[in-house]
């Protein structure tokens, strides 16, 4: 099944990337069970990889219940300090307090570990059918700035102001990233994603840094879609696209959107990538309140990103037995979760999986 998703399979541009030099076993990996569904899928990642006999040690971390003054959020100075020392983790997903509290926590990761870029690879699940057969495209986000600052006040009563930061930095480092990734996984096009035309200044200038970055790579088409544009593009005909990289906002938005294209968030997996090479992936989506604890979370995205940090590791054998059995499980029809329309629970998913592998 691994050849019938074609480059996709290889989600991850890991093997130029990586800066893990022949690791040592078994390898620490931090894991950030999350809020909500996290924990049940979580446990999910943690029953295949003892089935498959993945040499991790995993370092657990949890969300703590009082700010630490060091993160100015409820993660712990420890938990940072695992991700940074061990290089690689896996994170379930944080709930951010709509409107009010704490930092948000996936906020304090990105802006502690320096997660500049956010890779979103989204492709149709063999035998899984929708309305459309064969998107296979991969979502750069950039991670760290945009509306994203957390930069927000009141100027008068009754006014608020947000601010859009862009820095040319940032914007070049995330366009070199999605262009190397494009070469790396012999990706052919590069799609620059804004709203330069109302965005003059900060989408101007994310657009600038791509177009700079584009002439280093004359064997990758360039192009730029407008936001909108690419919305309707990607609804009708998602095939058009190939790498897409795009500012925070953006990238967080036409991520679910893809998402919605193969079958929805349960299945979509990402990878963030940090300063010094740091590797922590995580699903697409959240921690999904409306179905916590009841069992019925679907761990393929969960699990998928854990593939994606395998192939950071180079673990490539067990990235792409893993990748398989949950292909293989889903394509079956047998064992679906309830999101995928099937009677599955979370558990029972992940008990076919291994026994698939
Ligand atoms: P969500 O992604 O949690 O859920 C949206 C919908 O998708 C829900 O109906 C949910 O049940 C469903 N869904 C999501 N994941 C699923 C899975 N694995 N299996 C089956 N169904 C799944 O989005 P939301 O409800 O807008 O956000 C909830 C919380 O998560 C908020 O606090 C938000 O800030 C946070 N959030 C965190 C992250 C992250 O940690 N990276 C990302 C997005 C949202």
């Amino acid at each position: 099944l691994l050849d019938r998703v074609s480059s996709s399979a290889f989600p991850f541009a890991s093997r130029t990337l990586s800066t893990v030099a022949s690791p040592s076993y078994p390898i620490r990996a931090t894991l950030f069970p999350g809020d909500g569904i996290g924990p049940e899928i979580a446990e999910s990642v943690k029953q295949v990889f003892n089935a498959a006999e993945v040499p991790i040690e995993w370092e657990e971390h949890h969300v703590g219940d009082t700010v630490d003054p060091k993160t100015e959020s409820l993660l712990t100075w420890e938990s940072l300090e695992s991700v940074r020392k061990n290089g690689v983790g896996l994170k379930g997903p944080m709930a951010t307090p709509i409107g009010k509290g704490h930092r948000s926590l996936n906020l304090t990761l990105r802006k502690e570990l320096g997660l500049y870029a956010n890779v979103r690879p989204c492709y149709s699940l063999p035998g899984y059918k929708t309305r459309y057969d064969d998107v296979d495209l991969v979502t750069i986000r950039e991670n760290t700035e945009g509306e994203y600052s957390g930069l927000e006040h009141q100027v008068v009563r009754g006014v608020v102001e947000s601010l859009k930061i862009i820095t040319r930095q940032a914007s070049l480092r995330v366009a070199e990233y999605a262009f190397h990734y494009a070469r790396s996984n012999g990706r052919k096009r590069v799609s620059a994603i804004h709203k330069a035309n109302i965005m003059r200044k900060t989408d101007g200038l994310f657009l600038k840094c791509c177009r700079e970055v584009a002439e280093k790579y004359p064997d990758i088409t360039y192009e730029e879609v407008i936001i909108d544009n690419c919305c309707m593009m990607l609804v009708k005909n998602p095939t058009l696209f190939d790498v897409l990289v795009m500012p925070n906002l953006y990238g967080d938005i036409i991520s679910d959107l893809c998402a919605g294209l193969i079958g929805g968030l349960g299945l979509t997996p990402s990878c963030n990538i940090g300063e010094g090479g740091i590797a922590l992936a995580e699903a697409v989506h959240g921690s999904a309140p409306d179905i916590a604890g009841k069992n019925l979370a679907n761990p393929t995205a969960l699990l998928l990103s854990s593939v994606m940090m395998l192939r950071h590791l180079q673990l490539n054998d067990k990235a792409d037995r893993i990748q398989n059995a949950i292909l293989s499980t889903i394509a079956e029809g047998k064992y679906r979760t309830v999101d995928l329309g099937g009677k599955s629970s979370t558990s029972d998913f992940t008990k076919a999986l291994c026994n698939h592998l």
